[in-house]
C-alpha cells in the first residue's frame, strides 16, 4: 500500500488527508495528525474522498477523453488531444483575430489548483489580452475580498484557526458551520468544553445547527445584516463601549461612521432585524467588552446585493473596539471552496492581477507585464462571472472556456446562463466529471484530472498553504489543468506571436516538474507585496510542512496573526472604517412574492454533486430534495409533509416536495443549493426547462463586489 499526504478538494478548512492507494486505485482516506487545519480529523465528506474517487459508478461518471461535436444537436464524439487543441485555438484565434480578444472569455474555478488558476490569468490577461477571466469564486468570496481591502488595506484574513481558542466571544455569522465547515466546527465545541465562560452569538435567519450551539441567537430577517451591525456600534458608542485610544491611533474615517450610526436607533434596528432591543444590546456588550472577539462569516454575508457592506461593517465594529490584531480576536472569513484563496492570490479575478494587485492600478499592471514579459496588461476591467455570461447571452462573447465549475447549474438566474451557453459560438468545458449539467452545452469537452490524481497547491481559510499530491495516474486520457491551459497556450502563441519566445516555459511531460516551476513564478510574483511567499517554497512544504502567508525570504515560518502592531497595508498605515447604510434584499417579499428564499449548504454534500452524488451513504443525512416552511405557513397553505408545491419566483418555477421546520423563519422558506437536474425539475418563466434552486435567484449582484445575491429572492409558494 502507498501512503500520499494530500489535502480535501471540499471546503475552505483545508483539512490534510492521507490517501491509500494500491499504485493504480485509491483505497483509503484518513486525517493528516500532523496537519494543523485539522489534527487529523475529517468530517462525512472528507472521510468518504475514497469512495467518490474509485467507485465503479464514480468511474462511470468520469470524462475519459476529448469529445467533439459537430453540431449543437450531435452527440459528441472521440477526438485525439492534438486535434481538440488544435480545433480550440482554431475556434479561440479565429474570434480573437476578427472580434478582438474581449469576444472570448474564461471562467474557471475555486476548486483549481493555484498553479492551474495562475497559468489561465496569464493566459487570458498576459497572452491574449483579456481580462475576461472571472471564477467561481466571485459567486463565493468576492465580498470578503472588498471588504477586507475597503477596510485594512489588503484582501488578507487576519485571524486563524488558533484565535477560536483564544476567544472570549464568538459571533458567527451568515455561516452554518456546523454543516459548511464541520471541522473547525469540532474546534468551536472544543474551544468551548474547555472554556465554559466563552460567549457565542450566532446571527442567522435560520436556527440552524451552529445556532443550536448559541448562547444567544439572533435570529436576524434576510439581508438585515448591515442594520444589524450599525445598530451594535450605536449602541457602543452610546454605552462607551468602544476603544478612543486605538480608533485615534491607528484608524481614520471614525467621525463619518459616527454620524451614520447615530440613526440606527435600537428600536429601529431590532424592528428592521425582527429581534429584541434586549437581544441586541446583549450582543454589542459581549462583543465589546469580551477581552477577545472573534468573527466567523460566510455566505450569508458575500452573497448578497450589499455583500461589500455587510463585510465592511463588521469590520468596523471590530476596529471600533480594538478586537483585532491579538489572540482570540478579529474578523475572521471563512472561506467555501478549497482554494478560492490561492484563486484570490494569483489574481485569477477579472479585477485583480497576481499577487493582490489591482487591475485598476497603471503601477500594478506594468509589475505584471513586467513579470510576464509582455508589453502590457489591458487596462479595461474584465466581465466578472454574471456580466460574463449576460455578455455572452448578447452576444458580445462569442467563445467560452469553462474550467473545472458549473455554471449551468450554479449561477443564479440560470435560464440567462442557458441562453449564453446556447448563444456562445464555441463553448469549451474542461471537466472531470460528464455528469456536470455543462458538458451538455459543449462543443469540445476535454477530460482533466482531479483530486488524488493532481499535483500543486492550495491556500485554505488562514491563509495556510498545503501540498495537494498525485496518488495515482490520471484515468483514460485525463490531463493537468494547468497542463491543458499550457497546452493550448503553446498553440495560440504561435497564432498569436509567432516567432516570439514562450510565455509558458513549463514542461507538461513531468507534472510534478512542471507545476512547481509555475509555483515559483507565481511566489516570485509576491516579493514586497502583502502575501511575499518568497520565501515558501516547494522543499519547505515539503520538510516544514503547510504554512501561512506572509512567509517571505529569510523567515523560517509564516504568520499566524496579522496587524498585531496596529500597522495596516494602506498609504498612511491605518485602517479605514467604511460607513455603509443599510439597504434592504435586491428583491423584497410583497404580496404577489410573499416569501423570502434562502439558500445554503448541506452537511454531507459538495456543490452540484458530481463527486457526492455518487455515493449512496451520502444521502442518508438528506435523501432528496424539499422547500422547507415554517409550520405555521404551512398550515395556512393546507400543505402537509411531502405534498408537492410550485416555488415560483420573478425568472422560474421549480416543483419540489413541502417539509415543515421549525429551523426556518415565519414567511421565509430555505433550500438547499445542491440538487440538480435528476433530482428537482422546473422551467424559467417563458417555458424553458431548468434544474435545481437557481432556477429562482435573482443574478442581482453588490455594485462593488459583483458578487450575486444567491442567498436571497423573492418566491410564492403554490400546492401542485
Ligand atoms: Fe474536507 Fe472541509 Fe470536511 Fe475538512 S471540513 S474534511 S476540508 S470538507
Amino acid at each position: 500500500m502507498q501512503e500520499t499526504k494530500s489535502t480535501c478538494p471540499y471546503c475552505g478548512v483545508g483539512c490534510g488527508v492521507i490517501i491509500e492507494s494500491d499504485g493504480a486505485q485509491i483505497t483509503g482516506v484518513r486525517g493528516d495528525p500532523t496537519h494543523p487545519a485539522n489534527f487529523g480529523r475529517l468530517c462525512t465528506k472528507g472521510s468518504t474522498l475514497h469512495l467518490t474517487a474509485s467507485s465503479p459508478i464514480t468511474l462511470q461518471t468520469r470524462l475519459l477523453q476529448p469529445l467533439h461535436r459537430a453540431q449543437r444537436s450531435d452527440a459528441p464524439q472521440p477526438l485525439p488531444w492534438d486535434a481538440a487543441l488544435n480545433l480550440a485555438t482554431e475556434k479561440f484565434a479565429n474570434t480573437i483575430q476578427n472580434h478582438g480578444p474581449d469576444a472570448v472569455g474564461f471562467y474557471v474555478s475555486g476548486q483549481l489548483l493555484t498553479e492551474d488558476y495562475y497559468v489561465f490569468n496569464k493566459l487570458a490577461k498576459g497572452l491574449i489580452g483579456t481580462n475576461n477571466i472571472d471564477t467561481n469564486s466571485r459567486l463565493c468570496m468576492s465580498s470578503a475580498v472588498a471588504g477586507y481591502k475597503q477596510t485594512l488595506g489588503a484582501d488578507a484574513p487576519p485571524a486563524c484557526y488558533d484565535d477560536v481558542k483564544h476567544a472570549q466571544c464568538l459571533f458567527i455569522v451568515g455561516s452554518n458551520a456546523a454543516w459548511a465547515h464541520p471541522i473547525l466546527f469540532r474546534r468551536i465545541e472544543d474551544a468551548r468544553a474547555a472554556n465554559p465562560g466563552m460567549r457565542v452569538i450566532v446571527a442567522d435567519p435560520r436556527r440552524t445547527d451552529t445556532a443550536g450551539m448559541a448562547d444567544l441567537f439572533l435570529p436576524i430577517q434576510p439581508g438585515s445584516d448591515v442594520m444589524l451591525f450599525n445598530g451594535m456600534l450605536h449602541l457602543m458608542l452610546w454605552e462607551g463601549w468602544t476603544d478612543a485610544e486605538y480608533i485615534a491611533a491607528h484608524t481614520t474615517g471614525f467621525d463619518e461612521l459616527k454620524a451614520l450610526v447615530r440613526d440606527y436607533t435600537p428600536e429601529r434596528v431590532a424592528q428592521t432585524c425582527g429581534i429584541s432591543v434586549a437581544d441586541l444590546t446583549t450582543a454589542a456588550k459581549w462583543f465589546a467588552q469580551s477581552k477577545a472577539t472573534l468573527s466567523l462569516y460566510c455566505q450569508g454575508l458575500n452573497q448578497s446585493s450589499s455583500g461589500t457592506a455587510k463585510n465592511a461593517a463588521l469590520i468596523n465594529l471590530h476596529l471600533a473596539t480594538a478586537q483585532i490584531g491579538k489572540p482570540g480576536a478579529g474578523p475572521f472569513s471563512l472561506t467555501g471552496q478549497p482554494n478560492a484563496m490561492g484563486g484570490r492570490e494569483v489574481g485569477g479575478l477579472a479585477n485583480l492581477l497576481s499577487a493582490h494587485r489591482d487591475l485598476a492600478n497603471p503601477q500594478h499592471r506594468a509589475e505584471v507585464a513586467a513579470l510576464w514579459g509582455v508589453a502590457d496588461v489591458p487596462s479595461k476591467p474584465g466581465k466578472t462571472a454574471v456580466e460574463m455570461f449576460q455578455a455572452a447571452a448578447d452576444g458580445e462573447i462569442r467563445a467560452l472556456w469553462i474550467a473545472c465549475t458549473n455554471p449551468a447549474q450554479s449561477m443564479p438566474d440560470q435560464a440567462t446562463v442557458r441562453r449564453a451557453l446556447q448563444r456562445a459560438e464555441f463553448v469549451v468545458v474542461q471537466e472531470a466529471f460528464a455528469t456536470a449539467a455543462t458538458c451538455a452545452y459543449a462543443d469540445l469537452l476535454l477530460p482533466a484530472t482531479t483530486w488524488g490524481e493532481k499535483t500543486g497547491t492550495v491556500t485554505n481559510s488562514e491563509r495556510r498553504i498545503s501540498r495537494v499530491r498525485t496518488a495515482v495516474p490520471a484515468p483514460g486520457l485525463a490531463r493537468h489543468d494547468w497542463a491543458i491551459a499550457v497546452q493550448f497556450a503553446h498553440q495560440l502563441e504561435a497564432r498569436l506571436r509567432p516567432g516570439q519566445p514562450t510565455l509558458f516555459p513549463y514542461t507538461t511531460d513531468d507534472a510534478d516538474q512542471g507545476a512547481e516551476t509555475v509555483w515559483n513564478e507565481h511566489r516570485e510574483s509576491t516579493r514586497g507585496r502583502d502575501l511575499d511567499i518568497t520565501g515558501l517554497s516547494w522543499e519547505t512544504l515539503e520538510s516544514a510542512g503547510p504554512q501561512q502567508w506572509p512567509l517571505p525570504e529569510g523567515s523560517t515560518t509564516g504568520k499566524a496573526r496579522l496587524y498585531e502592531d496596529g500597522v495596516f497595508p494602506t498609504p498612511d498605515g491605518r485602517a479605514r472604517f467604511a460607513a455603509h447604510a443599510w439597504q434592504p434584499t435586491a428583491e423584497q417579499r410583497e404580496s404577489r412574492y410573499p416569501f423570502s428564499l434562502t439558500t445554503g449548504r448541506l452537511r454531507d454534500q459538495w456543490h452540484g454533486m458530481t463527486r457526492t452524488g455518487t455515493l449512496g451513504r451520502l444521502f442518508g443525512h438528506v435523501a432528496e430534495p424539499s422547500v422547507q416552511l415554517h409550520p405555521q405557513d404551512m398550515e395556512r397553505r393546507g400543505l402537509k409533509n411531502g405534498d408537492l408545491v410550485y416555488v415560483t419566483s420573478k425568472r422560474g418555477t421549480i416543483v419540489v416536495p413541502a417539509q415543515a421546520d421549525t429551523t426556518v423563519g415565519l414567511s421565509q422558506a430555505f433550500m438547499a443549493m445542491h440538487w440538480g437536474s435528476e433530482f428537482l425539475s422546473g422551467c424559467s418563466s417563458t417555458g424553458e426547462r431548468l434544474a435545481g434552486v437557481n432556477a429562482l435567484t435573482t443574478s442581482a449582484y453588490c455594485p462593488t463586489s459583483k458578487q450575486p445575491e444567491l442567498k436571497h429572492a423573492a418566491v410564492k409558494v403554490l400546492k401542485a
